[in-house]
């Protein structure tokens, strides 16, 4: 099950990015819900609810949106 010559789709290239994505974006991505009604990726909450950029909170979000723990 080789298919190292065929195009990935999205979802592929995203994974092995390991990108994180909102949960909306499954929605986006069929039309069915705009740009700005979309949940952020990092905190899941529209409109954006994520600390401070840089701030020790922001690092602990991404590390947990990342599945990390210390
Ligand atoms: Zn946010």
């Amino acid at each position: 099950m080789t298919k190292n010559n065929q195009p990935k789709d999205a979802r592929e290239v995203l994974d092995e990015l390991g990108a994180k994505w909102s949960p909306d974006m499954g929605k986006f991505l069929a039309g069915e819900v705009d740009l700005s009604q979309m949940r952020c990726a990092l905190c899941e909450k529209n409109p954006c609810a994520c600390p401070e950029f840089g701030s020790d909170e922001y690092f602990a979000l991404i590390d947990r949106r990342h599945g990390r723990r210390s």
